[in-house]
């Protein structure tokens, strides 16, 4: 209804209804209650009496009524994918710091180390997820000649955009750091690239030998430094990014958002093979592709990761416990440097329910389309908890004061 638009929602659906059973038996991997749950919960998206309602009545005329079904959240589902981004950037964005100019960078892995990532995603990601952060500090701390700490927020991509296995980092980093022995900050206008690419190796093959410990590994990792001498591709946007009025964390969630954002559309389902298209970011032209049911399944559940893991990670001064102590700090030696505190980042607050029904549709939900008053919430309904809220009820026993305006799902 929000933003995939309701034909290709229900297919979606349909296609998880008819063959998520078959392909979880076909793959072990997926026979875990994280996975039942999460695929249960996105069948149920938008159904009011699985995921409970409010519903929304004109006070005014009572004419007007307005049900709104809960929403299930999740990133699988391809009705509340672009909310979860939406809130994602909004999240993010406001553990940015305001004036610090920041890049995006992409950490890639060889696809020599692929098979090595799928097999052992539990201890190798979260070990990756840390690597990338030393090795930029490391880096930013070589290039200025004296320790500085940078921050950055990293986000794990385990498929291309194409849906195959491809782990890597989207990094958004700082350009420069802190250093806390001149109380400066230091911008870097210029990242000598050569340089990061095997900065970036070392600290890759050096965390894969260290996680890991097998034979099998140490000789991938010999075989990889004679192969790539001059490093790793790690790929950083040129310039200053992004465009400064916008936000980076927009800008970036482009490229990491979950899959089912990029099935731009579902063109066919016969039953047993999938027609979608989507926006490829490699070529910037309109992919078309058909698969299999099984493979599309495949590809759009792949990137849930193992239950509990952190998909972002704030490290230097982006961690949550650090940003508000280092926040002014970071200030007070940014006014110093004139040319960098102008734009960077906006903060993109967070929309309401009410805010995204507008945006999609250009209507308010709950203007009451026959006296076009505002409407209040009449009743809130919750499969495991009943009705949580009555306005009626509340009528009726005289100690009306609505205090449910506000609710939203
Ligand atoms: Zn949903
Ligand atoms: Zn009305």
């Amino acid at each position: 209804m929000l933003t995939a638009s309701s034909r290709d929602w229900s297919i979606f659906q349909q296609i998880f209804a008819d063959h998520w059973e078959t392909f979880q038996h076909a793959h072990p991997r997926y026979q875990t209650p994280y996975y039942t749950g999460l695929v249960a919960k996105m069948l149920a998206c938008g159904n009011p009496e699985k995921m409970g309602y409010i519903e929304y009545r004109c006070l005014h005329c009572g004419q007007g009524k307005h049900l709104v079904a809960m929403s299930c959240k999740a990133s699988l589902c391809l009705r509340c994918a672009k909310v979860y981004v939406d809130n994602w950037v909004s999240h993010v964005s406001k553990m940015l710091h305001e004036g610090v100019i920041y890049r995006h960078i992409i950490l890639t892995v060889p696809a020599m180390f692929r098979t090595t990532f799928y097999q052992n995603a539990a201890v190798v990601l979260s070990a990756f997820m840390r690597c990338g952060v030393q090795c930029l500090d490391d880096f930013y701390s070589a290039v200025k000649g004296r320790a500085l700490q940078g921050g950055s927020i990293v986000v794990l991509h385990t498929h291309g955009r194409h849906g195959h296995d491809h782990p890597h980092r989207h990094v958004l980093a700082t350009s420069g750091g802190y250093d806390a022995r001149g109380g400066r900050w230091e911008h870097l206008q210029y990242l000598p690239y050569a340089l990061l690419r095997r900065k970036w190796q070392w600290h890759l093959l050096t965390m894969l030998r260290q996680t890991l410990q097998t034979k099998v590994i140490h000789q991938l990792v010999a075989t990889c430094f004679q192969k790539y001498p001059d490093g790793l591709v790690t790929n950083v946007q040129k310039g200053v990014v992004p465009a400064q009025a916008q936000s980076v964390a927009r800008y970036v969630a482009k490229y990491v958002v979950s899959p089912p954002i990029a099935v731009r559309r579902i063109d066919r389902y016969d039953g047993e093979r999938v027609t979608y298209h989507y926006r490829s970011h490699r070529t910037d032209r309109m992919e078309y592709e058909t698969v299999p049911v099984d493979m599309f399944i495949g590809r759009m559940v792949q990137h849930t990761m193992p239950k509990g893991f952190k998909r972002i990670r704030y490290d230097g001064i982006q961690a949550t416990t650090t940003f508000t102590k280092v926040k002014e700090v970071i200030q007070a030696a940014l006014a110093k440097v004139e040319e960098v505190v102008k734009g960077a980042v906006k903060i993109i607050a967070r929309l309401t329910y009410r805010q995204r029904y507008e945006q999609s549709t250009g209507r308010d939900p709950l203007m009451c389309p026959h006296c076009r008053s505002e409407m209040g919430v009449w009743r809130i309904w919750h499969p495991t908890y009943g009705v949580i809220h009555d306005e009626g009820e509340v009528i009726k026993r005289g100690t009306y004061a609505s205090t449910a305006q506000r609710a939203s799902p």
